[in-house]
């Protein structure tokens, strides 16, 4: 019989079924309210993924507080998923809320700096090593205006992306390798250029693959996430990372570090623990703490090379903006988040739980003798259904088990708690407790034991 993750197929259904079931015997009023969608959206739904999760119709929030999400029917959810990222220091933070509140009797956007920034840009140059920095709205946006200025400065037209990477919805990143060879990412809408032609890919871990790319000197950026977080969670292999600044120095071309997930790592991210020195860096999602908010910053050399090309550029539009970026409400949110939230004591905390996590989630892969694997960057935990570890986003391709992720998160749900959709993630926050840790190590190791042959 055929299987996902060795597990056959008809098991896989009948715990799909089974926990479908449940889940909306539970939930009469969500049923009543969302069942059918929700009118006035097109899809019954007001973004298209709310729609992608597995369960039969969305969990619809009553409210989330800490780590922990309620429905309208009542039932509360021990939360890892955390808004895939937005809310790793858990829901609304009490100084985040605080901030909010303040900001709100004093205006929410004015394309004018408040008193707040002043003390913004030296808390982002003091804790991520980078010294200018530009504020944006999503991570997307960031990573998008930071390309710019690597092309602008570089007089390059290429970048390059590692096969799997996810760095928003950034049309030059949605390329992957089929068979080795550059394609547009399947599945995107209205894409009608060939986004090969400017866009080089190389599997993460292959150093001689990104050297042969870069041979050619037209290259103006490597964008990379330190740990590949978005093709189930692939490590840089020893000397990798080290290898990936020695060979764009070499060639010429900057590094863009993004640390949207690899945050997960520590108060500095991955960089800061492990020294990486990017020319450009991208933080967005929990940055203001659950506000939308993102930052970019430029080294030194960079922001020099940037300024000498404004002084001689035609001066106009430079596609970058977003108008309600760098408003006060942001300020005062990243100002919170960073001074009072992301502290070493609150990844104390996550770190210690993460582990404990990832050692319950081994440990019942094992005892089902599953050819499963977990691995862990820090806050942020993942279970994949294939023996590691993964060496790069071709592999995790392969390693994907959709029908049996599907059935699996929503037993989860059906056990109390919820994990981040489209893949094996969890995060554990600042205020996750020990007893949410176990609970889904606990509701874990049960549909294991369902689907150990
Ligand atoms: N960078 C990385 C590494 C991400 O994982 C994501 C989103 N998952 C983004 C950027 C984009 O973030 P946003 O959707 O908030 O723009």
């Amino acid at each position: 019989e055929a299987t996902e993750g060795g597990v056959p197929l008809s098991r896989i259904a009948e715990l799909a079924a089974t926990e479908a079931d449940i889940f909306r015997r539970a939930r009469p009023k969500s049923e009543a309210a969302v069942g059918n969608g929700m009118a006035g959206f097109f899809n019954g739904v007001p973004m298209h993924w709310m729609k992608d999760w597995p369960t039969p119709f969305p969990i619809l929030v009553d409210k989330a507080s800490g780590a922990t999400i309620t429905d309208i029917d009542g039932i509360r959810l021990a939360d890892f998923c955390l808004g895939d990222t937005g809310s790793m220091f858990g829901h609304s933070p009490a100084p985040v809320a605080r901030a909010i509140r303040r900001q709100a009797a004093r205006g929410l956007t004015y394309m004018l700096p408040s008193e707040d920034s002043l003390t913004l840009g030296l808390l982002l140059a003091r804790r991520f090593g980078l010294p200018h920095w530009q504020i944006a709205t999503t991570a997307t946006d960031a990573n998008r205006f930071a390309l710019r200025v690597a092309r602008a400065i570089t007089g390059r037209d290429k970048i390059l992306v590692f096969n799997g990477c996810y760095h928003g919805s950034v049309d030059e990143t949605m390329v992957r390798l089929d068979g080795g060879k550059p394609i547009n990412r399947p599945g995107l809408s209205g894409e009608f250029r060939d986004l090969t032609q400017r866009t080089r890919i190389v599997e993460f871990n292959d150093l001689a693959a990104l050297e042969k790319a870069l041979s050619h000197g037209d290259v103006a950026c490597v964008i990379s996430e330190p740990v590949l977080t978005n093709s189930c969670m692939v490590l840089p292999e020893p000397g990798f990372l080290e290898g990936v600044r020695t060979l764009t120095r070499q060639a010429g071309t900057l590094l863009l570090i993004d640390e949207t997930h690899t945050i997960s790592t520590g108060p500095g991210g991955y960089t800061s623990k492990h020294n990486l020195d990017p020319d450009l860096f991208v933080l967005g999602k929990p940055v203001a703490g659950g506000v939308p908010a993102s930052v970019w910053g430029m080294s030194e050399e960079v922001a020099a090379r940037y300024a000498a090309y404004n002084a001689t550029k035609e001066p106009g539009y430079s596609g970058m903006g977003t108008t309600l970026s760098a408003n006060p409400l942001q300020f005062a949110a990243m100002r919170a988040t960073l001074e009072e939230v992301m502290t070493e004591a609150a990844y104390a905390h996550m770190e210690k739980l993460a582990e404990r996590l990832a050692t319950g989630l081994d440990k019942a892969i094992r005892k089902r003798k599953l050819p499963w694997h977990v691995m862990r960057v820090g806050a942020r935990v993942e279970f994949i259904f294939a023996p590691g570890p993964l060496r790069n986003g071709g592999e995790a391709e392969h390693a994907h088990a959709s029908r049996l992720e599907a059935a699996m998160h929503v037993a989860l749900v059906n056990r109390g708690v919820l994990i981040a959709p489209f893949h094996n993630m969890m995060l554990v926050s600042p205020v996750t407790t020990a007893r949410q840790v176990d609970k889904l190590i606990a509701a874990f190791d049960d549909i294991a034991a369902r689907l150990a042959v």
